[in-house]
């Protein structure tokens, strides 16, 4: 017995939970097709890329929604995007070819990041647009440009390190883009490569929550356009990059008795609700707490489209107006770089139960076929419950009035996982598949509603967003996981594997 579970239920929108309700067709898919198994929910993806626009409308903004590939790898998402109105964001050789393969022309994609000779080569050749990262790549796509008689390419330049306008120093170093202070030197190249090079815009990508990192970067943009109209250019788009985010989890509530438990068990008050007494970047030094907790914030009042909303509706630190007012009127187009947003509600990763070990904690250690690169929610810092589903629906002692299994979300005492039968609250620690001590699907302890038995399958909702295939390898061996693409059609679920998803059905029909 222990306290009352620190449970993390995630937030599952309709089409999610009601996959998660049709156990007995995710069980057939993992028992056909191997655990883990990644299922993907391409028109979900569609449905993020509605509400981003909605919020462009509602700022009388004109724009493009470029999906950052590098979130997801599967073909089902990209393809099913070339049917809406989004476009993509490529940061490698391989992304570029496949956006290309899925149907983007290059007139819809831009390259981003560090780009090698063949990943240059091929932007500039597509016609896509590139997001430069410095001077010496501009000087490489114009060379490429000329040599090969093409047509001018579309560029837009990537800056980082804004001053902001109090005392605080709000902007944190990046690898990536040119400072603001180096503006000249990009000018300087533009000016000299006209034919070859068409500036449209400035940006920045800012891997942070903070909106008013946001602000002050987006003000410096601002600052920056008029910069290049001095030049004599004649830019008319700004980059916010990606970064707006997900809200993971179904209750504000459990997310901040969760931190305020860990913070109390690192400081000895409670006992530890991780495997060693892991502290997620918080530690004790004598007697105080020290660090930071380093966890993505996995209850978010704001994300995804609503974060732009507040980003566009929030006063430029100086300038004093709305963000989305100074744009408008400049008649710029704001370009949105969306990765983890646009693949929120996208997808979930299965993982079958092979063994369930009681220790003599009194938690136990369930064993899954499945390895921490397959679902990468803790390498992330996403903290969030699995689903269990049963693979027999009612197993024996489920039955009857003394047997029965709690709703979700029901609170009782913590038992261990005990004899067959034993039904309720259970603390466990996930382990996986490779012979590796740090193979720990999990470094805290994960309360589940009942206990999970092995054949159950354990669902990890919202992976579709860097926790799906980000980190997955061929380590050990172990297979890798299989997609399969899911989506509803007259009130049934109709799947086939993510290579053959195209969206459009038989007889030709567009989807959705
Ligand atoms: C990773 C990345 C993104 C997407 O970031 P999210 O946090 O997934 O929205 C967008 N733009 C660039 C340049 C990136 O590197």
């Amino acid at each position: 017995m222990r306290d009352d579970p620190l449970y993390l239920e995630p937030r599952l929108d309709p089409r999610t939970a009601a996959l998660l309700d049709s156990a007995p067709l995710l069980h057939t898919l993992v028992d056909a097709l191997g655990s883990p198994l990644n299922v993907l929910l391409p028109d979900r993806t569609a449905d993020n890329v509605r509400r981003f626009r909605a919020v462009l409308d509602h700022h009388r903004l004109a724009g493009r929604i470029f999906f950052a590939h590098k979130a997801n790898r599967s073909s089902s998402l990209v393809r099913r995007l070339t049917t809406t109105d989004a476009d993509i964001d490529v940061a490698s050789l391989d992304e570029l070819r496949h956006a290309l393969g899925s149907g983007f022309t290059g007139s819809r994609i831009m390259a981003t990041g560090p780009k090698d000779p063949a990943f240059l080569w091929l932007a500039v050749r597509g016609g896509a647009c590139l997001n430069a990262d410095g001077p010496a790549e501009l000087e490489r796509a114009a060379a490429l440009v000329r040599a090969h008689g093409l047509p001018r390419v579309r560029v837009l330049l990537r800056l980082s390190g804004f001053e902001t306008s109090g005392t605080r120093r709000l902007m944190r170093e990046s690898r990536f883009g040119t400072p603001v202070k180096s503006l000249h030197r990009l000018l300087d190249v533009l000016a000299r490569h006209r034919d070859e090079l068409e500036p449209i815009g400035v940006g920045y990508h800012l891997d942070t929550t903070s909106l008013d990192e946001k602000a002050a970067a987006l003000e410096g943009c601002l600052r920056a356009m008029e910069e290049l109209r001095v030049h004599g250019f004649r830019p008319r788009v700004i980059d916010v990059g990606g970064g707006f985010g997900v809200n993971y989890l179904a209750y504000a509530a459990q997310w901040e008795r969760w931190t305020t438990e860990l913070t109390a068990a690192v400081m000895g008050s409670r006992p530890p609700l991780t495997r060693g007494g892991h502290g997620y970047g918080l530690r004790v030094e004598n007697g105080t707490l020290k660090g930071g907790l380093s966890l993505y914030p996995a209850h978010r009042p704001t994300a995804g489209a609503a974060y732009l909303d507040e980003l566009l509706s929030l006063p430029a630190p100086s300038l004093g107006r709305p963000l989305g007012t100074l744009l408008l009127e400049s008649l710029y187009d704001l370009y949105v770089e969306p990765g983890r947003a646009l693949a929120d509600q996208s997808g979930l990763t299965l993982g079958r139960v092979l063994e369930v070990r009681p220790t003599d904690s009194g938690e136990s250690t369930v064993r899954l076929a499945m390895n921490a690169g397959d679902v990468g929610l803790e390498d992330h810092g996403v903290l969030m419950d699995p689903v269990v589903l049963p693979r027999d629906p009612a197993p024996p002692g489920a039955q009857g009035p003394v047997g029965q299994v709690g709703p979700v979300g029901q609170v009782g005492p913590v038992g261990q996982v005990g004899p067959v039968g034993q039904v309720g609250p259970v603390a466990v620690h996930l382990m996986g598949n490779l012979c590796l001590e740090a193979d720990l699907i999990t470094r805290r302890t994960v309360f589940l509603p009942r206990p999970p038995r092995p054949g159950d399958l354990l669902a990890f909702a919202n992976t579709a967003g860097y926790c799906m295939d980000f980190g997955a390898t061929h380590a050990q061996q172990q297979p890798l996981a299989r997609k399969v693409a899911v989506h509803e059609e007259a009130g049934r679920w109709r799947w086939c594997l993510d290579e053959e998803y195209w969206p459009f059905d038989r007889t030709g029909e567009p989807q959705g």
